[in-house]
């Protein structure tokens, strides 16, 4: 990207290396160097839009700036060599007496920051040049605007002075005025606005002891380093800590000519979208401000017009509008945001970017794109994210609801979801509380591991503090519990069990405990009042409830879904793109259903454990106690009756589709009572003198002999099938005389058999034979591949071995990061994360996003090793990362076959899985995601 200076100057050696671009020699591919503002303004004077002329500082020159507090050598000749430019392109001179050039320093870094950093408008506006400016443009109240909004600006912006002093000066100027202290600024006369300005310059001394600089050329290059310190400050960290941007980018700085749109009632300014951002409906969408400059359309200090009323009052510029916009979407091939404003009738340009959009609208606009032909589908699956497919499909607050409340608060939106509950300020009385039936909303000042039985207990959580990575968000998202956090607004007394607002339009309102609020994990909204929730459209539609050309009750109106109709259609496309299968973990036939409407291809993981509690559980402490081989027998025939039922339903349920069953994989003590509870019952009936029936007494002598001190490390998987008789070969005969029946019923059962916890090849082994032994008995003729889950990093590393006994792998990638991390996630989360998280030990929560560089290298060679020695050996992905889009990516190029996850993530996964195939095709073919406009 750097380009060198072609002539040198003569008192350089080296020739001077290049901050600046003007706008004609910068283009949207280079948004790196010139940020986003500044290389789409480029881009948009290459076009040939009317674009006030302008240069653009570099990111590099920011960066210098950051790293030495000094500007770099060589900026100050390149800024007036091309402010002399520019003064040659307008005809004017900064700080010229007669004709007097102003422009605004801006700031844009390489992804937009909306409103973080800052920009100073009318620089060049002083004691000298004001009356030239009144009269260059024939209204002298205009240059005294200019002049107070100067001041204003850099005063805050630069010398650090408090908005509101300048605000409380503005009121007085009203009142002095006889005006309402909420009269608009456009009732305020050149005389109320020169003693306004002056008033404003009184404020700066008054708090800084300084004075903006009466020489434009100090302002300018004070607004210049002003902006690059912008980068570093409070709101713009915590923006980019939440949306992932680096903090080493810097922004780059554009100094423009200033238009006006402060010029009387033929002037004014906008913003435009070419479609709505909201809901993604085609068709262009804005807001319009006449008299105005700058923010003013943005910070309601008046009413703003619609476009439709822009187009009636001026319709040449409005015309002249509609073209740009149009033009913009046809080069951009997307959705595009303008600010524009009106100068005396004449249209100008200031900014345009590729918008953003809600999650509905990304799915609309694809969708919609893709059918104007703007786009092929894999640009359409490249726009769309399976993030944003989730948040589509979590319940949400009634639309209409919600959008007649006002919030009374903002925070982080750190877990998606809508929570309508009880307040509650602490743990213990949330637990109480939700044990008795009620729905409670933990409200916190900050969490800590004390709170976990609070966060389990209720439905969302609320805490004052704390950002994305705090210990309320860690936790809320692993217990899938809505949460909204750092609400800074509210003060939260634990004590007095109380929320009071501070800010706001809501201000002095108070929660207290017990009162019913919501909160919105999505959009971080926080309301006094009970919304109410209904379930997603769109699981509704997967659900087969609704129809994409059904309204939302049902009606057959076509179209009348466009956003379903969009998911619809994406998927659809994914699933065309895909070369990793979606299978779902699932252990009823309910679960399995619903997992095939969603649109999984069998089930990757049915954990048989649940088979084994509940009323159940009897039988196996009956198995665990049998003390003679007919005892055994007994117990294991009564759990094979009920296992053969279990596996006929999932078969059914999944019918023609593989059902991958895994046999018993935790602790036998886990179906046992506690060994705590059973040793005090047993203690107190012995000294209170009542009698204990001898069963107990025996339940409590196995108890204690299964007890372990590390159960995950301990008997359970299949050292459990080769030390516990009978159970593996019971579990195999259920599956055999439920695949039997099933084929009886004119069924089409295809099961696999998995094992867990293999470490060893001969595990495997014999596991095996004893499987095909069993399945031989039942039926000679049935079939059912027999395959290992590798969750073991001896498993991965012996892979090649393995292979040899197994039809397929599927990596249990949960307990493979327990046992390649050594650490036991549920320890782990609640103690630890928030910390490591926040110190950058890690990025993500590797339970979450699949350790790429440990557990991930694990996984490559277990695939490399295991198809070595088998080729056609099914891989396939069953912990809970299978539902995670950016391990999907991992796994897909790692060369894995399927992945499985909850049937809940079935669409996300569908989706990325195709997003999965077109991104690896993209970047093996050196293209850039995305087109190079972009
Ligand atoms: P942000 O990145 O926060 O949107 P901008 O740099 O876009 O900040 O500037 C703030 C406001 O000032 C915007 O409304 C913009 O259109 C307006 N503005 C910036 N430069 C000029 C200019 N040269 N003439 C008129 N208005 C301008
Ligand atoms: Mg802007
Ligand atoms: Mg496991």
């Amino acid at each position: 990207m750097r380009q060198i200076e072609t002539h040198p100057s003569p008192h350089q050696i080296e020739p001077a290396h290049r901050y600046i671009y003007d706008f004609a020699d910068g283009r949207a591919s280079m948004a790196d160097l010139l940020g986003g503002k500044g290389a789409n303004l480029a881009e948009m004077t290459r076009l040939g839009l009317p674009v006030p002329p302008g240069f653009t500082v570099t990111t590099e020159a920011c960066r210098y700036y950051l790293r030495s507090g000094r500007l770099p050598a060589g900026l100050n000749a390149q800024l007036a060599e091309h402010l002399a430019t520019l003064e040659d392109a307008t005809g004017r001179r900064l700080g010229g007496l007669d004709e007097p050039l102003l422009v605004s320093v801006r700031s844009g870094a390489k992804f937009s920051m909306p409103g973080m950093m800052d920009t100073i408008l009318n620089i060049g506006v002083c004691d000298a040049t004001v009356d030239g400016l009144a009269k260059l443009y024939g209204d002298e109240r205009f240059a005294w605007d200019c002049y107070r909004r100067l001041v204003q600006m850099y005063g805050k912006t630069v010398l650090g002075v408090p908005a509101e002093r300048f605000e409380q000066d503005l009121i007085r100027a009203k009142v002095r005025k006889g005006l309402a202290a909420n009269a608009p600024d456009t009732d305020l006369d050149a005389d109320a606005l020169r003693a306004l300005t002056r008033h404003y310059q009184q404020t700066v001394r008054e708090c800084t002891g300084q004075d903006v600089p009466q020489n434009p050329r100090e302002q300018l290059t004070g607004a210049v380093r002003a902006v690059f310190e912008s980068w570093n400050g409070e709101r713009a960290h915590v923006y980019r800590r939440r949306e992932h941007i680096s903090e080493d980018l810097g922004t780059a700085v554009t100094v423009m000519a200033m238009v006006f749109g402060n010029l009387g009632a033929d002037s004014g300014t906008g913003v435009g979208f070419t479609r709505d951002p909201a809901t993604g409906a085609p068709g262009a969408y804005g807001d319009y401000l006449t008299e105005a400059e700058g923010e003013d359309v943005v910070s309601g200090v008046r009413n703003t017009l619609t476009l439709e009323q822009f187009g009636a009052i001026d319709p040449a510029s409005h015309a002249a509008l509609r073209g740009h916009m149009t033009r913009l979407e046809e080069h951009y091939h997307d959705l595009c945001d303008v600010e524009f404003t009106v100068e005396r009738g004449k249209l100008w340009m200031l900014q345009t970017r590729v918008g953003k959009r809600t999650a509905a609208a990304a799915f609309r606009i694809a969708a919609d794109l893709l059918d104007e032909g703007r786009i092929d589908e894999d640009e359409a699956l490249a726009r769309v994210s399976g993030d944003q497919l989730a948040q589509l499909m979590f319940p949400c607050f009634a639309p209409t609801a919600a959008a007649a409340v006002t919030p009374v608060a903002f925070g982080v939106a750190a877990s998606p979801g809508a929570a309508v509950g009880r307040a509650v300020f602490d743990s213990a009385d949330a637990a109480e509380r939700a044990a008795a039936g009620e729905h409670v909303i933990l409200v916190r000042r900050e969490t800590n591991p004390d709170d976990l039985p609070g966060m389990i207990a209720a439905v969302g959580v609320l805490t004052g503090r704390g950002g994305k990575t705090s210990h309320a968000a860690v936790v809320a998202r692993g217990l899938g519990r809505t949460c909204v956090c750092g609400v800074e607004s509210l003060e939260i007394d634990e004590h007095a069990g109380t929320a009071t607002v501070a800010r706001g339009q809501a201000a002095g309102a108070v929660i207290h405990r017990g009162d019913v609020i919501s909160i919105d994990g999505t959009e971080g909204a926080v309301y006094a009042s009970e919304i109410p929730v209904v379930p997603s459209p769109l699981v509704e539609y997967f659900e087969g409830r609704q129809t994409e050309k059904q309204g939302p009750s049902g009606q057959s109106v076509r179209g009348a879904d466009p956003v379903i109709a969009a998911v619809a259609r994406l998927l659809a496309i994914a699933d065309r793109r895909a070369r990793l299968g979606v299978r779902a973990n699932a252990d009823t036939p309910a679960d399995a259903a619903r997992a095939r409407r969603f649109g999984a291809h069998g089930i990757g993981l049915a954990r048989t454990e649940h088979m084994f509690l509940g009323e159940r559980r009897p039988i196996v402490e009956r198995l665990i106690l049998a003390e003679t081989p007919q005892e055994r027998a007994r117990a294991l025939n009564q759990l094979l009756a009920l296992q053969r039922a279990d596996f006929t339903g999932l078969l059914a349920a999944m019918d023609g589709l593989p059902v991958t069953v895994r046999l018993l994989d935790p602790p036998l003590h886990e179906f046992l009572p506690d060994l705590t509870e059973l040793s005090v019952e047993i203690a107190v009936a012995d000294a209170t003198h009542r009698p204990v029936e001898p069963e107990r007494r025996r339940l409590l002598a196995a108890v204690r002999r299964w007890h372990e001190e590390n159960p995950m490390l301990g008997l359970r998987g299949v050292r459990l099938g080769l030390v516990v008789p009978g159970l593996y070969a019971m579990q195999v005969r259920a599956l055999a005389e439920a695949m039997a029946a099933r084929r009886a019923d004119g069924g089409a059962p295809v099961a696999h058999v998995m094992i867990p916890l293999v470490a060893e090849v001969r595990e495997l082994e014999l596991a095996r034979a004893e499987a095909i032994r069993v399945l031989r008995e039942v039926d000679p003729r049935l079939t059912a591949s027999i395959g290992v889950m590798i969750e073991l990093p001896r498993a991965a590393l012996t892979a090649g071995a393995i292979a040899k006994h197994a039809e397929f792998f599927s990596f249990g990638t949960n307990d493979l990061t327990q046992t390649t991390w050594g650490m036991s996630r549920d320890d782990a989360e609640g103690a630890f994360f928030p910390a490591y998280l926040e110190q950058g030990v890690f990025a993500a929560s590797p339970f979450g996003t699949v350790d790429a560089e440990g557990v991930g290298a694990l996984v490559r060679i277990a695939v490399e090793r295991g198809r070595a020695t088998r080729p056609d050996l099914e891989i396939g992905v069953c912990g809970e990362h299978g539902g995670d889009p950016e391990s999907i990516h991992f796994f897909h190029d790692a060369g894995v076959d399927y992945v499985s996850c909850s049937p809940f993530r079935v669409p996300v996964a569908r989706l990325e899985a195709g997003r999965a195939a077109v991104l690896a095709e993209r970047a093996a073919q050196g293209a850039a995601v995305g087109s190079d406009t972009r």
